[in-house]
């Protein structure tokens, strides 16, 4: 207690101060560089795959906002064209309740996280820009198959797997050591 007078906690916070000057920055230079989302990512997006619709519209009726719209006609076969296929994602939170609901795999969140507009009306997805593409890529939300073939996140921080007992210990990764290759 009589040590502690003498500056003992000076010394531990300056020893936080020094480990914390020498360590490799954690932050990253976004939008040149960019981490590794989740491979179960919500993306503000959705892929649709028009050679597995057989448009039976469980996703347009699973949707709560209503936001999917199908319009569909009878074809040879007694199978269903799919004429219109349109997404809202203006009015879109997300939930990936149409995903989850397609019978087909037809549906799949997308990865991408900055599809921000001007215009309200740019938000309106038709069939043609609902396809995959080189920037539009399917998410592994509901999607294991999709999952398996995506690079894993990349963290910052991450908990210790053997943290102590009522202990917060974190390790922080630094870029410099794991840019490029996730964790
Ligand atoms: S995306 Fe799936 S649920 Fe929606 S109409 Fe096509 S097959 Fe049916
Ligand atoms: S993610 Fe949710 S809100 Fe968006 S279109 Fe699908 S069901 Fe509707």
């Amino acid at each position: 207690m009589k040590f502690e007078r003498y500056g003992i906690g000076i010394a531990k916070g300056m020893m936080v101060t020094f480990k914390h000057l020498f360590r490799s920055p954690i932050t990253v230079q976004y939008p040149e560089e960019k981490l590794a989302v989740s491979r179960r990512i919500r993306g503000n997006e959705l892929v649709w795959y028009p050679d597995r619709c057989t448009g039976c519209a469980t996703c347009a009726k699973s949707c709560p906002h209503g936001n999917i719209e199908i319009v569909t006609h009878v074809g040879d076969e007694n199978s269903y064209v799919v004429d219109k296929f349109e997404v809202d994602t203006g009015r879109c939170m997300f939930c990936g309740l149409c995903v989850e609901s397609c019978p087909y795999e037809a549906l799949a969140m997308g990865i991408s996280y900055e599809r921000a507009q001007y215009r309200r009306g740019d938000m309106v997805l038709s069939k043609d820009a609902l396809l995959l593409s080189d920037i539009r890529r399917p998410s592994g939300y509901a999607r294991p198959k999709v999952e398996v073939t995506l690079p894993k996140q990349t963290l910052l921080v991450y908990w210790d797997k053997d943290r102590e007992e009522g202990g917060q210990k974190v390790n922080f990764l630094t870029l410099s050591k794991k840019r490029g290759r996730g964790v």
